[in-house]
C-alpha cells in the first residue's frame, strides 16, 4: 500500500471534479470575461464578507499581492518565525516588493496578540524601519495545523488598528480552522485588510488561490498579478474545480481532522514525547523525534520502505498531513507502520 502523507497538496482531482471542470463556461479572464472565475471570485468574497477577490495560480502569489498592497518598499512586515510567508516563499516579499520582515516566535505558531505587538515598531521615523503590517497564518502549517484563537485575533486587530498597522491573513487552510472551530469564515476575515485562501490544499482542487480585500485593493492586485506574469485566460476550468471543492469537499475536512487525531493518539502510545494529540487541531500531525537517535530524514526513509510518505520538516521533526485521498484503511495502515518504526527507534536507544 502507498500512503502519501507529505502534504494535503498531493490530492488528484476526482472524476466528478474533472467532469465539472470539463463542462465549465469560460472566457478570457484578462478581459474579465470568464463567467466561472467571476462567479467564484464573487462567491468567495461573499463567504468572507469582503468586497472583492482575485484568483491566483498559487497561494504564495495571493500572499505576495496582499502584502505588497499593505507595505511600501523599505517598510516591514512582522509575522511568526515559522510562517509560510517567511520560510516558504523564497524571499519574495524582499525580492519583488522591497519589504523587510521581522519575526516573533510562538510555540506551535499559536498567536498571542502581545507577542506581535511587542516587536511592532510603527512610524519609526528616519532612524528605524517602520512596521506597516502584521501577517497571521491560520491554520499554522509548520506549527502543526494550529487553529488561531479568535479572541487573540480580535485583540491583535484592536491593538494594530490603534497603532495604524494593517493586517494580512494567510488563510491557506482557513477552511480547516473554520471546520475545526465552528467560527464563521467572515468572522475570521473581518479582522484583516487582506486575506489569502487556497483551493489546492484540503479542498482538493488542482490549482488556485484567491486574494480577498476591498474593491480598490483588488483592482491594484489585478495590475500586479498581470505584471508578475499571472494574467490568465480561460481559467474557468480551474475556477470550476474551486466551485466543486466548496460544494462537495469543504465538509469532508472534518474526516481529515479525525484521522489526523487518530494517528497522533496512536503515536503517543509509543512515547508521550512524540506528540500531544490535544495539540492536533486539524489535519497536520508533527512528530517530535528528539527523544530518539534518529534524524527526521532517517525516519522518513524508514517508513517510506513500507510505502508511507511523510515530510522531514526539521532536524528531528517529521510531518504527516491527512487529506481527501486518504481513507480510514490507509490511515490505519500508516499508523501501524509509523508506530512500528517509532517502537524500533525507542528500543534501539
Ligand atoms: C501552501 C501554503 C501557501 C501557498 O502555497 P502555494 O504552494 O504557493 O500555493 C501559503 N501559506 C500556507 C500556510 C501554506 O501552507
Amino acid at each position: 500500500m502507498r500512503v502519501d502523507l507529505r502534504s494535503d497538496t498531493v490530492t488528484s482531482p476526482s472524476a466528478d471534479m474533472r467532469e465539472v471542470m470539463a463542462q465549465a463556461p469560460v472566457g478570457d479572464d484578462v478581459y474579465g470575461e470568464d463567467a466561472t472565475v467571476n462567479s467564484l471570485e464573487e462567491r468567495i468574497a461573499e463567504l468572507f464578507g469582503k468586497e472583492a477577490a482575485v484568483f491566483t495560480p498559487s497561494g504564495s502569489l495571493a500572499n505576495q499581492l496582499g502584502i505588497r498592497s499593505l507595505v511600501s518598499p523599505g517598510q516591514e512586515l512582522i509575522t511568526e518565525e515559522n510562517s509560510h510567508i517567511v520560510r516558504a516563499e523564497l524571499g519574495a516579499a524582499a525580492v519583488f516588493s522591497g519589504i523587510t520582515t521581522r519575526t516573533w516566535r510562538a510555540e506551535r505558531g499559536l498567536l498571542r496578540a502581545a507577542d506581535a505587538m511587542e516587536i511592532a515598531r510603527p512610524n519609526s521615523g528616519p532612524y528605524l524601519v517602520s512596521t506597516a503590517a502584521i501577517a497571521v497564518e491560520n491554520t499554522h502549517n509548520f506549527g502543526g495545523g494550529t487553529v488561531q484563537p479568535i479572541a487573540e485575533i480580535a485583540a491583535l486587530s484592536k491593538l494594530a488598528t490603534e497603532s495604524g498597522l494593517t493586517m494580512h491573513l494567510d488563510g491557506a487552510r482557513i477552511w480547516n480552522a473554520h471546520i475545526a472551530s465552528g467560527v464563521a469564515l467572515h468572522e475570521y476575515a473581518k479582522y484583516f485588510d487582506t486575506v489569502s485562501v487556497c483551493l489546492s490544499k484540503g479542498l482538493g482542487a488542482p490549482v488556485g488561490s484567491l486574494l480577498l480585500s476591498t474593491k480598490e485593493r483588488i483592482i491594484g492586485a489585478r495590475v500586479w498579478r498581470k505584471r508578475y506574469g499571472a494574467g490568465m485566460r480561460q481559467i474557468g476550468i480551474l475556477a470550476a474545480a474551486g466551485h466543486f471543492a466548496l460544494d462537495t469537499n469543504l465538509g469532508l475536512l472534518a474526516d481529515d481532522h479525525r484521522r489526523a487525531r487518530f494517528l497522533a493518539q496512536e503515536c503517543q502510545r509509543i512515547d508521550a514525547s512524540i506528540v500531544n494529540p490535544n495539540h492536533v487541531d486539524t489535519n497536520i500531525v508533527c512528530l517530535d523525534l528528539s527523544q530518539t537517535d534518529l534524524s527526521a530524514t532517517e525516519f522518513a526513509e524508514m517508513v517510506k520502505t513500507e510505502g508511507v510518505l511523510i515530510s522531514a520538516l526539521g532536524p528531528r521533526m517529521v510531518r504527516a498531513v491527512t487529506h481527501l485521498d486518504i481513507n480510514d484503511e490507509q490511515i490505519n495502515y500508516a499508523s501501524e507502520v509509523i508506530k512500528l518504526s517509532l517502537q524500533r527507534a525507542f528500543m534501539s536507544k
